[in-house]
């Protein structure tokens, strides 16, 4: 009789179920975890276009099945459309061991097997009857099923009693019901430990009984870890957008936090970072196959929340977390600077060594939309201690590493990088990415920079700063201006443009310089931290004359300065330092002063006197 094929095959299938459905009226349900049929998804995802079998240990009370946790049929199973053939031993063996974890004492052990059935065979064919029979008399009737991708992933569960006849039963995913139907053993030894341990505490006597009682023995500092529940932090997008495919990002093992970076912030720090995962939507989970792989993480939308399956755990417990890039990294901004104003807002850097880097980064911190950044500069182990690269920076572009630490700050600021200095990129280059809300800040480390950013300024009428240390770097020099405002220009201020011109070191501003050129000039370049001042305050100015016109801004610096500004961080020798003649002497003259005087600007200038 089950020898027929095709579609003589389906009409005795249906005659049979017609007869079933006569003879008894029984109802059956089988309640599954969302473990479970993430399983079955997977199993699936592994063998596209093939069969393929799972087997489930669970428990039956009543006409109610519940399952909880699969095994899969093993390595040596072979799954073609005629033969599905799966590992007994080995899927009996795991069967066994996963039973053990259950408490099935409300009712009887059962095993129910699920395989897939490849498009147009709806029901259990010929082949699967022998087995199917065979397992119902072993347990006294079973519930098996069939998985379909049509294309959608589905799964139909038949009750099949002693002699075979198959009975449609519904199903449910109910995690709740399933815990409940079949606790896990090992939450209630547990339980009973810390019972047992709370009365020793209360109790003097009965302490040698719980000594030799076994399961006392639990590492609590392990189970208190088990506990902790996972944190994955997903980016707000990626629910939005119910993203389907990789997750990459960061592990963070001791605070058990999964931190998923966008796949679409661009540029941002790779050190460390790992594929945590893999995620998409409930309805599409077969669509794409790469996406069927099993990993770390696993989110699957559904319409309200996603659930998060980690490793192997059984019960995951789960803080998700939703955060937005603009919103949770600047919050703490907020009322300060107004983010959408900022935003718009752009800074172009000239040098990127210490002075020029650290400037850039703050006013990303700070929140700003774009930086231009140039330089020609590598990181070396030198520049290591005056400078926001490590040794892992070392042998790169700086301005490389500023556009990954920029992008791990805020991965939406847009960075353009140039690896030149500002007087040799492209014009037309620069003309194209400038903002028309920008400001130039010159941080090289000889005054021709300056000149160079001064006509830059003009030319996109934008205002320019220009940033720089003195020996040692026991003073800073910070000037700027703005184009079309009667300021002195920065020839009005310095004098003529004597090129990149290393002679008059005494006054020479300078952020960083090669060891090449510091054996040529002798020059001391100063600590980080006394660089770091310079830097902070032209960060500040920076941001005054990008927000300048927004009314609900408050400025720090501009309105209490003129064009030319000396920070003195430290006093040294005059011989050595020219400008702390500025300060005056003792008792005057303090570590953290500064002193602002105005730049008079020249009728004959050579660069601005003819307008
Ligand atoms: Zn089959
Ligand atoms: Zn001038």
């Amino acid at each position: 009789m089950y020898i027929v094929y095709g579609k003589k095959l389906e009409k005795i299938l249906i005659v049979k179920g017609r007869m079933n459905m006569f003879r008894n009226k029984e109802k059956y349900h089988v309640y599954i975890t969302n473990n479970t049929l993430r399983g079955m998804i997977l199993e699936v995802g592994r063998h596209p276009n093939n069969e393929s079998i799972i087997q489930m240990p669970g428990i039956r009370i009543g006409n109610n099945f519940y399952f909880d946790m699969l095994a899969d049929s093993g390595i040596h199973a072979t799954y073609t459309p005629t033969m599905c053939e799966k590992d007994h031993e080995y899927t009996d063996h795991l069967s066994t061991r996963i039973a053990e974890n259950y408490d099935f004492s409300k009712g009887k052990m059962t095993v129910s097997q699920v395989h897939r059935h490849l498009d147009n065979c709806l029901k259990f064919s010929a082949g699967d009857y022998p087995a199917n029979s065979k397992l119902a008399k072993r347990y006294g009737g079973v519930v098996n099923g069939l998985m379909f991708v049509d294309p959608e992933f589905r799964v139909k569960f038949w009750y099949i009693d002693e002699d075979g006849r198959e009975i449609e039963a519904d199903y449910e995913v109910n995690d709740k019901m399933v815990a409940e139907a079949m606790p896990l053993v090992d939450i209630e030894r547990l339980m009973s430990a810390v019972e047992k341990n709370e009365a020793e505490r209360h109790s003097t006597k009965g302490k040698e009984d719980i000594k030799e009682d076994s399961n006392v023995n639990i590492d609590f500092e392990k189970v208190k870890e088990e506990l902790m529940p996972y944190k994955v932090l997903i980016p707000a997008e990626y629910r939005d957008e119910s993203y389907e495919g990789t997750l990459m990002g960061y592990y963070i093992p001791e605070t058990k936090t999964y931190n998923i970076i966008r796949s679409s912030a661009n540029g941002i720090m790779r050190d460390g970072m790992v594929r945590l995962g893999a995620a998409c939507s409930a309805d599409h989970a077969l669509r794409k196959r790469e996406n069927t792989d099993f990993s770390e993480v696993y989110i699957i939308w559904y319409d309200d929340e996603p659930v998060v399956f980690i490793g192997s755990e059984k019960k995951v417990n789960v803080d998700i977390e939703y955060y937005s890039e603009i919103k949770d990294i600047f919050s703490r901004n907020k009322g300060i600077v107004a983010m959408d104003t900022i935003r718009k807002k752009q800074a172009v850097i000239a040098g990127m060594g210490s002075g020029g880097f650290k400037i850039g980064i703050e006013l990303v911190r700070a929140g700003i939309g774009s930086l231009i950044v140039a330089d020609d500069d590598i990181v070396s182990y030198h520049n290591v201690c005056r400078h926001e690269c490590g040794i892992h920076d070392v042998g790169r572009y700086k301005v490389d590493c500023f556009k990954e630490k920029a992008a791990d700050i805020n991965p939406n600021c847009v960075v353009y990088t140039y690896r030149e200095l500002i007087q040799h990129v492209d014009p037309e280059l620069l003309k194209e990415n400038i903002w028309k809300d920008s400001v130039i800040i010159s941080c090289a480390d000889n005054r021709h920079c300056g000149y160079i950013c001064n006509k830059i300024s003009d030319t996109y009428n934008i205002p320019m700063i220009d940033a720089g240390c003195g020996p040692r770097a026991s003073t800073g020099e910070v000037f700027y201006y703005k184009p079309d405002s009667g300021m002195a220009c920065y020839t009005c201020t310095y004098g003529e443009d004597k090129g990149i011109d290393y002679s008059n070191q005494a006054v020479r501003r300078q952020f960083y310089a090669t060891e090449k050129e510091l054996e040529k000039v002798n020059f001391q370049p100063g600590m980080y931290l006394d660089i770091e001042l310079v830097a902070i305050f032209t960060a500040k100015l920076a941001i005054d004359l990008l927000m300048e016109t927004d009314e609900n801004y408050e400025m720090k610096i501009l309105p209490y300065i003129s064009q030319c500004t000396i920070l003195l961080n430290y006093p040294i020798d005059k011989d050595v330092n020219p400008y702390m003649q500025i300060f005056g002497d003792e008792p005057s003259i303090k570590p953290l002063i500064w002193k602002s005087v105005s730049a008079k600007k020249n009728p004959k200038c050579d660069y601005c006197g003819n307008t």
